[in-house]
């Protein structure tokens, strides 16, 4: 194996991580210093972060009858949910898709099966997903909705599918829900083995490294005897709970992202050289045809436009990158950039 490696960003547009650009506004801030004085920092946490809980719900509209689990970031309860499985169980994931899945899943010995999605427009492929599923039973599967890095929604029937007939739990990833109008959070009274993630970071407060696993008491029951008991420190459930509180700034800034989604899109579909998907998050997936992406990546970086190279991953990702939707300003920076890397 090797380890998630994380590009060096300095002095560079940061274009490649899913980051909200913006700041907080001056008087948020200013409240939010203020309310840190009473933090008591000498003390553990609370173990169960019962207000920040509480927050989430609202925030989240998540049913009464749901339990949760919250996490060190998202990436922490990947880890929580495949320490609970057997040793032998299988994980399984459509790819391309979130590299925490498979990485997390060999580095605890469980077995891990990737299923191709279609190559035109990155939907599950339905006889393949059946196929794997029956072939190897798995305890735990991983769809994110939106994908990563394709940004696609996957059709919502052939999600339900595979939660009926998976023989374990299904893990509906919506990192990217500030930026989608779809969930399955309604479904979660429907089906017993569905469990929904999402976390902070995308929305804007990735520093903070929190993310919750909403879904039925008797799975998060079993995941809380693996869960660390102070795994959320103070300043996060302080600070997320002030910024869901404080909220609207966020939701607007997450509004602005996705007019910028839209208009970036619309700049890179006009590119001859350039396929780009449409993205229900807050990156675009994008081909280059006549140049190798490797090239289109490293003219980028050295016009100072740090976005993320998909193309070492190879199968359905050859010559793709990946652009987070920055400022304005930021946007314009790497279409000019990219405009002058095409014609090199
Ligand atoms: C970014 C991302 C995560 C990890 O989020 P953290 O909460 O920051 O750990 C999880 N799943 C997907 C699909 C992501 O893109």
């Amino acid at each position: 194996m090797s380890a998630y490696h994380v590009a060096d960003a300095a002095n560079l547009i940061k274009l490649d991580a899913m980051e909200n650009p913006y700041n907080w506004p001056e008087e948020i801030q200013q409240d939010w210093l203020e309310s840190l004085k009473s933090c008591p920092i000498n003390r553990y946490p609370d173990p169960e972060a019962k207000e920040l809980a509480a927050s989430l719900r609202r925030a989240n509209a998540i049913p009464d009858t749901a339990s949760l689990l919250l996490g060190n970031g998202s990436d922490e309860i990947i880890q929580i949910l495949m320490m609970a499985l057997t040793s032998g169980s299988t994980v399984l994931a459509p790819e391309p898709g979130f590299v925490m899945y498979k990485q997390v899943a060999l580095s605890l010995g469980l077995a891990y099966r990737g299923v191709s999605l279609l190559a035109d427009n990155f939907e599950l492929d339905m006889p393949a997903m059946r196929l794997a599923i029956a072939q190897t039973q798995p305890a735990l599967i991983f769809l994110a909705y939106p994908n990563n890095p394709t940004g696609n929604l996957f059709d919502a029937e052939a999600i339900k599918e595979i939660l009926a007939i998976a023989p374990g739990l299904v893990v509906v990833d919506e990192a990217y829900a500030p930026f989608a109008d779809a969930s399955f959070i309604e479904q979660l009274e429907h089906y017993p083995n569905l469990l929904v993630m999402r976390t902070v970071s995308k929305l804007g407060l990735a520093g903070l490294r929190l993310g919750f696993l909403a879904g039925a008491a008797a799975v998060l029951d079993q995941l809380h005897k693996v869960r660390l008991p102070y795994n959320i420190n103070s300043l996060t459930q302080l600070t997320v709970g002030f910024a869901l509180d404080h909220g609207d700034f966020l939701w607007q800034q997450t509004r602005t992202l996705r007019e910028e989604r839209g208009k970036v899109l619309q700049a890179l579909q006009t590119m001859p050289e350039i396929l780009a998907y449409p993205s229900a998050a807050n990156f675009i997936l994008f081909r280059t045809l006549n140049t190798p992406a490797n090239e289109v990546f490293a003219s980028l970086k050295s016009q100072g436009v740090l976005i993320k190279n998909l193309s070492p991953q190879a199968g359905l990702l050859v010559n793709c990158l990946r652009v987070t939707i920055g400022k304005p300003e930021e946007n314009q920076a790497f279409l000019k950039a990219l405009t002058h890397a095409l014609k090199c």
